[in-house]
């Protein structure tokens, strides 16, 4: 079949045709079936096929698909909007629709620096965060991303906003542990605040659980609240990008709340519309919305498809498929039991540094040497080999770390559907066995790479 669009610039790779999805599986023309381990890109939280969503898909179908934002609203997006405010915690009650979440960081990013100009402050327009984060394509969300391979050939046009060492335990650059470290990572925000000036700086922004940039890094305990604090502390709205993390990837609605850390902006994304629909939100709470409603009275951003009636009934649908099958409850024993089998790898296979990660959002790092910790040379392309040999055993990983981003380690992130069985579980873990197997039978033919 003739390729229509490019994705990869690898213009001879042939990806293969996907005819149908049903739950954990895809299966491709030629009938080769995969486990969708890494739910496309951590996306499609309850699996593939799911027919509540496609009866909500028609019916809003046959109702209206498209108003136009500055017009009309829609009975979804009022619904999905007050739903969305009733599952958060605290009062992020303001939902602004976007198509992805790379609009999502963005639209937050814009609310943040307008809530500051509303106050009649305009010098307070940057917005810090870490590296070894991702927080979207788009240059404003690139500025933010901290992830220095997809930087690397925009870097003119782009803002210098990560500055701060990120929660990466596994390769702590003060080698200390937690909480003995009293959270020296988090301490590096004040000293950037302060070397940059409060009155610059609108927000800071992170990932709960850093995704496709790190693997997978959960957080120490008190770590967010420590950010918080800093943020609160000198004035500085605090943005938690949960594009990945929210609508209970981690076993909560949103990944913040293990930690009890309510932040002033969230982004949603990815498992919002779980791939059936394009869409994402940045949600904001009362204390960020009061200096806007009572100013310009409306969010200075917006998109032609935001907040579609479309994609709004299908993320509806697919919360109260969340509900209804009481789907988020489940996750972190699903997490739990995946987790102590990925362990039981970790023995057999030496390569195996560091499992890591939270609910059903876990990520495996790969090193030459466990006790050193040395990773692989980049040259050895480790990350990529180990997501093709998966996907030949017919396994999808997600590959994540400096595989493609050039700054800690190689590693991958296991989130399979949250509506995965334990059978299912097990089969994965089986296909991982063998795709482990097959590298370090590689790795031995190369003499270690
Ligand atoms: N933020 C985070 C945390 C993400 O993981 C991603 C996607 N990987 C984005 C933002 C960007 O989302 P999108 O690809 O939908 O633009």
């Amino acid at each position: 079949m003739q390729r229509s669009f490019l994705i990869k610039p690898i213009l001879d790779e042939v990806y293969p045709v996907i005819d149908y999805g049903k739950g954990v599986y895809l299966v491709d023309l030629a009938g080769q079936k995969y486990l969708d381990a890494a739910s496309g890109a951590v996306t499609a939280n309850i699996g593939h096929g799911v027919s509540d969503i496609i009866e909500a898909m028609n019916e809003q179908a046959k109702k209206v698909s498209f108003v136009y934002r500055s017009q009309f609203t829609s009975e979804p997006a009022e619904n999905l909007a007050k739903k969305i405010a009733n599952l958060t915690p605290g009062d992020l009650n303001w939902s602004f629709f976007v198509n992805s979440g790379s609009e999502a960081t963005e639209t937050a990013m814009k609310i943040a620096i307008q809530y500051w100009q509303e106050k009649g402050i305009h010098t307070k327009v940057k917005v810090l965060s870490r590296w070894v984060s991702y927080h979207g394509i788009t240059l404003g969300a690139l500025s933010m991303s901290g992830h220095t391979g997809r930087r690397a050939r925009f870097v003119p046009l782009l803002e210098d906003f990560p500055v701060i060492n990120p929660p990466y335990c596994y390769r702590c650059p003060y080698q200390l542990e937690a909480p003995a470290c009293q959270y020296a990572c988090a301490h590096e925000l004040e000293a950037a605040i302060r070397r940059i000036g409060a009155d610059q700086i609108a927000a800071f922004i992170a990932e709960p659980v850093i995704g496709a940039a790190g693997g997978a890094i959960s957080p120490p305990k008190d770590y967010l609240k420590v950010i918080q604090k800093i943020c609160e502390d000198h004035d500085i709205l605090f943005i938690a990008d949960e594009v990945m993390t929210g609508f209970g990837r981690t076993g909560t609605m949103l990944a913040c709340e293990h930690w009890e850390v309510i932040p002033d902006i969230v982004t949603l994304g990815k498992g919002m519309g779980a791939g059936y629909a394009p869409i994402a939100a940045a949600v904001a709470s009362e204390r960020v919305m009061e200096p806007i409603l009572a100013g310009s009275k409306l969010v200075m951003s917006g998109h032609t498809l935001s907040a579609n009636p479309q994609s709004c009934a299908i993320a509806l649908a697919v919360l109260e498929y969340l509900e209804k099958y009481k789907i988020i409850s489940q996750v972190e024993a699903k997490g739990d039991f995946l987790r102590q089998r990925l362990e039981k790898l970790q023995n057999q296979f030496s390569f195996i540094g560091d499992i890591r990660g939270k609910g059903l959002l876990l990520g495996i790092e790969f090193v030459v040497d466990r006790t050193s910790k040395t990773p692989f040379p980049r040259k050895a392309v480790v990350t990529q080999k180990l997501v093709d040999l998966a996907k030949e055993k017919g396994l999808i990983v997600y590959p994540a770390g400096s595989g493609i981003d050039g700054v800690n380690g190689d590693a991958i992130i296991i989130a399979p559907p949250l509506t995965i069985t334990e059978k299912e579980l097990d089969e994965l873990v089986g296909l991982l066995h063998e795709t482990f197997t097959a590298f370090q039978n590689a790795l031995g033919e190369t003499a270690g790479v």
